[in-house]
């Protein structure tokens, strides 16, 4: 009697627990090796990521389905390699580069007369081979408008930050930069998540800003473990942020309150600006728990946190019920 009673409560609370018992793993979605334009061999782009605490990798060569059963050498630690191909295609000057996560054969790019007909073919393609896409560096050469972007179906994620040079992530020159871009798509209510990623290309040779290295953008993703269908089951109902070195510990999103806990790294101070509809600022909040209570006629809430050594987070938008 007793022991069913113990029994019954250690049920309860690990019930209750459920969050807690997921984790946070760190991973980035792009990456190349010398297989396309990368200058390192995918065992040691693989050992550079497994070396700097990351938690799982996806390889992604251009047009290419790089082998990762054989890169991933104890399929019982702490560390994943995943499959990807990053679908390599244009239109005149636009550039049109997906990548099919999690891809399960080889997908080869699509030939069509406007950037939307190719870009529907290539993810029609990439999801008939059960991957995941995401639409990479929308701004890299101007080469999207979110007119075009909203047309498209099947995409889950679009990286926000992209860490080649060209990606024109950031605000200037009358741009408002991939953010804004993502608030337009949001604010018409088209649902898409915002990642951060290396698109590594250079792990060797000289320290320079024109080059791109591993370890600038990635993404947590909270799982219940470390295996891809966990990591693939959150990426898809948004249980992930982005970050460029800002850590939450953790992150709560209900239609009542958007509240996150930022983990804080000596004196470095942070702002953490809740952002609705069109991109507006709905509040800026200076403390390590920052949160947001949700009026209703906001159509979404999503967070962004900004250090004082210029990093940042950003969260995934809750989009709000009607009241
Ligand atoms: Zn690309
Ligand atoms: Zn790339």
């Amino acid at each position: 009697m007793k022991r069913s009673f113990f029994l019954i409560l250690l049920f309860l609370s690990f019930s209750l627990s459920g969050q807690e018992a997921s984790k946070w793993y760190k991973g980035n979605l792009h990456t190349h090796t010398n297989l396309s334009d990368g200058n390192e061999t995918p065992r040691r782009v693989v050992r550079w990521y497994y070396d700097h605490d990351y938690n799982f990798l996806f390889i992604t060569d251009h047009n290419s389905l790089t082998e990762v059963a054989r890169l991933d050498v104890d399929p019982r630690d702490d560390f994943l390699v995943l499959p990807g191909e990053e679908i390599t295609n244009s239109l005149a000057k636009q550039r049109l580069h997906t990548i099919a996560l999690f891809a399960t054969t080889p997908v080869m790019p699509s030939k069509g007369k406007s950037s939307v007909e190719i870009l529907q073919k290539d993810i029609d393609n990439a999801l008939a081979t059960s991957a995941l896409v995401q639409l990479n560096h929308p701004l890299w050469r101007w080469s999207l408008t979110s007119s075009e972007i909203g047309q498209l179906k099947g995409l889950t994620l679009m990286e926000i930050i992209n860490y080649n040079r060209d990606s024109n992530n950031f605000p200037a020159g009358g741009s408002r930069g991939t953010e804004g871009l993502w608030d337009d798509l949001l604010s018409k209510g088209f649902q898409i998540y915002g990642t951060a990623s290396d698109d590594t290309h250079d792990y060797l040779g000289e320290f320079l800003p024109s080059l791109s290295y591993p370890g600038k953008g990635w993404i947590m993703v909270r799982a219940e473990e470390l295996s891809p269908q966990a990591i693939r089951k959150s990426l898809e109902r948004g249980d992930f942020y982005l970050s460029t070195g800002v850590t939450l510990e953790d992150v709560s999103a209900t239609q009542r309150l958007y509240s996150l806990k930022i983990q804080a790294r000596d004196d470095e101070k942070y702002t953490t600006l809740f952002i609705g509809k069109d991109g507006k600022v709905l509040r800026e909040d200076l403390s390590l728990t920052p949160s947001y209570a949700p009026e209703g006629g906001e159509t979404y809430v999503r967070a962004k946190v900004i250090s004082s050594n210029g990093e940042t987070a950003m969260t995934q938008p809750l989009f709000l019920k009607r009241p």
